[in-house]
């Protein structure tokens, strides 16, 4: 099985990294204009400031388009599905999707963020979301 590169967080990221060791998903915030962004960034697109804070997300969010990831080298190694997920806060954010077979994916169905420990690090990935209990 291949080894999980581990992350190697800089000045722009290392609040995202910090956040997912405590099983949150921050998303950088503008302090001037408010605007998100993800990935993290220096710069506001919009208004181009350099002050930023942080948001957590509430990990709702539908798939927006995915792929089935096999190892170029491990043909041993199990298949992923990595997902470009539209969070409900309007950005996107790519991670594994877990939690259910590839022939059931489909196209804005709605996940949830979960937490994964592989090899010593935890990732942000996402799964169906769990039906609402009324
Ligand atoms: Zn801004």
């Amino acid at each position: 099985m291949p080894r999980l590169i581990p992350p190697a967080p800089g000045p722009d990221d290392q609040y995202f990294w910090d956040g997912v060791r405590e099983h949150k998903l921050l998303l950088q915030r503008c302090s001037d204009c408010g605007l998100l962004r993800q990935p993290p960034s220096p710069m506001c697109q919009g208004c181009h400031s350099l002050s930023w804070d942080t948001q957590p997300a509430s990990g709702r969010g539908t798939v927006h388009c995915w792929i089935v990831s096999h190892h170029p080298t491990e043909p041993d190694a199990v298949p992923r599905i990595v997902a470009l997920i539209d969070l409900e806060e309007g950005v996107r954010f790519v991670a594994n999707l877990s939690g259910i077979e590839a022939e059931r994916v489909r196209n804005e169905m709605s996940v949830e963020l979960c937490f994964a420990e592989i090899d010593g690090v935890t990732l942000p990935q996402f799964a169906p979301a769990r039906e609402e209990s009324s």
